[in-house]
């Protein structure tokens, strides 16, 4: 009862007093560079100051360690798959707000409204100019075709992303038929999987290999970088889609409120910033991602590389299958 009591009372003296609680705590899984442009717009805003923790790995660990004494109010991540995790974990909380639901559409916000995503990036096919025509790339469940044999580089197959694309094949296609693509993907590497989504256009560029899944933006990043802008000179883009007429697999990068968000206004305040057009904008420009908002559009360097369809599919029954990917995956020994 004291304890109660004496909560309350601090509560009290918090609203009474705004001007000390003018602030939101973020934990991120996203770089700096990237989120500093949006920190410094959102306080240039609503004059409230943020304070960011940047953590590698173990976050929803943290938040659970921490308990109702967190100081983190939210939660910023990339992949459906780690905002799901941190859902059934318990470190979140819903968010009802009209201007997000207003600016996000459904199929990229948590049907119970505990993460929002404020981007999509697709993890698409680079293709080698000089040894791939165009038109030659077609539906993801091609590339386990014999066509590629030898022609295929990817990062290791247990990555995040690469069980998110498979978690989408099995959605869609069914275990049986997924396990059978995996495998014939692998079947077709040109090497064994190993380094980022850039390393493996640099190895397109090297001549090892043709074609290599990676994400939408690191063709921005490449760019960017004096060295690996030879490498991204090097492909074009394709979007794959699924046999089934569904568009390229997309993916997202998030926000949710923690459970025991101790700024809650100004979390809120946060997680519309983002949504808003000015922050939608910075997305698309500083990181080549795709905004959320449909009517913010992409950068003309993300225009340049062709009209996206989406799958539209339930990101969250897509992340259904991340348990039974990561299995399917060693089996296959994908990456052996
Ligand atoms: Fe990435």
């Amino acid at each position: 009862m004291t304890v109660r009591t004496l909560t309350l009372a601090t509560s009290l003296v918090a609203l009474a007093a705004p001007a000390f609680a003018a602030e939101v705590n973020i934990y991120s899984y996203r770089q700096p560079e990237l989120i500093q442009p949006l920190l410094d717009g959102f306080t240039a805003e609503t004059g409230i100051d943020t304070n960011v923790a940047f953590i590698e790995k173990g976050l929803v660990e943290r938040l659970k360690a921490e308990g109702a004494r967190s100081p983190a109010d939210i939660i910023l991540t990339v992949d459906i798959s780690r905002l799901s995790e941190a859902k059934e974990a318990g470190v979140t909380q819903a968010v009802e707000s009209e201007t997000l639901n207003d600016h996000i559409p459904a199929a990229l916000r948590d049907t119970e409204n505990h993460w929002f995503g404020v981007t999509y990036r697709a993890r698409i096919v680079y293709a080698s100019k000089d040894r791939v025509a165009p038109g030659e790339v077609t539906t993801y469940e091609d590339l386990a075709d014999p066509k590629w044999k030898g022609r295929i580089c990817t990062r290791s197959g247990t990555h995040v992303y690469n069980i998110g694309l498979l978690s989408a094949v099995i959605e869609h296609d069914g275990a049986e038929a997924a396990e059978e693509w995996v495998t014939g993907v692998k079947a077709n590497l040109a090497k064994r999987p190993e380094g980022n989504d850039r390393s493996q256009v640099k190895s397109i560029w090297a001549g090892e290999c043709d074609i290599s899944l990676g994400n939408t933006y690191y063709m921005g990043a490449m760019l960017k970088d004096p060295e690996q802008a030879e490498w991204a000179n090097s492909v074009r883009i394709e979007f794959p889609t699924f046999a089934d007429g569904s568009g390229s697999h997309v993916n997202i990068s998030g926000v949710s409120m923690t459970a025991s968000a101790p700024n809650r206004d100004e979390a809120l305040a946060f997680m519309e910033y983002l949504a808003s057009p000015e922050a939608q904008a910075i997305y698309a420009n500083v990181n080549n991602e795709y905004p959320a908002d449909p009517e913010t559009p992409p950068s003309e360097l993300v225009s340049s590389w062709g009209k996206i369809v989406p799958d539209d599919t339930d990101l969250t029954a897509i992340a259904a299958h991340r348990g039974e990917a990561l299995k399917m995956m060693e089996r296959v020994n994908f990456d052996g």
